[in-house]
């Protein structure tokens, strides 16, 4: 059962760790063992970490907490994605997405993560930002979607290796730059290579164009990629498809993409869903040209994964094809994503808990 009262060590950081176990009178290398339970090997009971005497597990057991979130369903997909179910200590759900990386045996996977419950954005496509906001995460509950989802992948698959998940991306439920400071630290906790030790290279946010937080990026010395939810070439399109749009139109994010690729060197990616009859015409592609043609940018393409209820269609093979090349011939770094989970509602847009209660 979780006490409110208790102290949460998921997140905490060795530093952090030690001072804790300090304040409790025991010497700092105890802290060394816990945060391997905890980071390395993925263990969020104390009665599991052998080596720490009895007593101390008692003890920590009644004072402290380690909040790696429960998978309550999962679905597979027939391409080997696995979209979870988790649940917060407070019972909010929010749904995490493995992605393989390859169809080998020796696979890799990249996670795709919540930042919130629900999302405030409510982009017209996206069946999360049409079931509402409830809540931020905190940083313990994003860390603990990387450690739960690894803990259920090397049961699944009957290992013990704890590297197998090595690519994160900021990219599931909620908008991650309105949760701007437990978002930053997380990333640092997966990035620290004692623990999960995830690259920033192999870290990705993802933004529908929240200016402020891209500014705030840029400043940060962070490795990391940054992702632009684009979807549209004109701020009237934008308007209707992402409201934030009205508060950041589209000259505000270029410029705020400018800013951050001048301050980090770092090449930004925007993400561009495909929905037919919408944003896919030659005229939509020479307006992306025009836009993104002077950035340090590459384009990702993303046919539209449909949802249930909402009145958007993937664009035919040819269409998708034609925009595509309009774009390469034109000289854009451009690619066009190779889709995972549609058939599990895992696919970019699709994450709902409101289906999964
Ligand atoms: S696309 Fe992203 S920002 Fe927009 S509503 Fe969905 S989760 Fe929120």
């Amino acid at each position: 059962m979780e006490l409110a009262n208790r102290t949460e060590l998921l997140g905490m950081d060795l530093k952090s760790l030690e001072s804790y176990m300090q304040s409790l009178g025991e010497p700092r290398y105890r802290a060394n063992q816990i945060f391997a339970w905890i980071y390395r090997k993925a263990v969020g009971s104390f009665y599991e970490m052998s080596d720490i005497p009895k007593e101390l597990r008692l003890r920590l057991d009644a004072a402290a907490q380690v909040s790696i979130p429960r998978v309550l369903k999962q679905r597979v997909s027939a391409d080997g994605t696995r979209k979870f179910l988790f649940e917060m200590n407070d019972k909010k759900r929010i749904e995490a997405v493995v992605i393989p990386q390859s169809r080998d045996k020796h696979t890799r996977y990249s996670l795709c993560i919540s930042t919130q419950v629900g999302c405030p954005l409510g982009c017209l496509f996206c069946a999360t930002g049409q079931s509402g906001f409830q809540r931020n995460l905190q940083t313990y509950e994003m860390v603990g979607q990387v450690l739960g989802s690894r803990r259920e992948m090397t049961r699944k698959l009957k290992t013990d290796d704890q590297d197998l998940i090595t690519n994160v991306v900021y990219m599931g439920m909620g908008e991650p730059m309105l949760n701007y400071d437990a978002v930053i630290s997380s990333i640092r906790a997966l990035n620290d290579h004692k623990g999960i030790n995830i690259g920033q290279r192999h870290i990705t946010i993802s933004t529908a164009g929240e200016v402020q937080g891209i500014r705030r990026l840029a400043e940060e010395g962070l490795q990391v990629t940054l992702a632009i939810s684009l979807h549209a070439c004109n701020d009237e399109l934008r308007d209707r498809l992402i409201p934030l749009n009205r508060k950041y139109p589209l000259q505000a994010v270029v410029e705020a993409v400018d800013h951050y690729t001048t301050r980090t060197n770092r090449r930004v990616t925007f993400e561009y869903i495909m929905l037919d009859d919408v944003n896919t015409s030659p005229e939509d592609a020479r307006a992306m040209i025009a836009l993104i043609k002077p950035l340090l940018a590459n384009v990702n393409l993303i046919p539209y994964n449909e949802v249930s209820g909402l009145e958007y269609k993937k664009p035919s093979s040819a269409r998708i094809r034609r925009f595509y090349n309009l774009l390469a011939d034109a000289g854009l770094n451009v690619t066009l994503r190779e889709e995972h989970g549609g058939d599990i509602e895992a696919a970019c847009g699709q994450l709902s808990t409101a289906r999964e209660r």
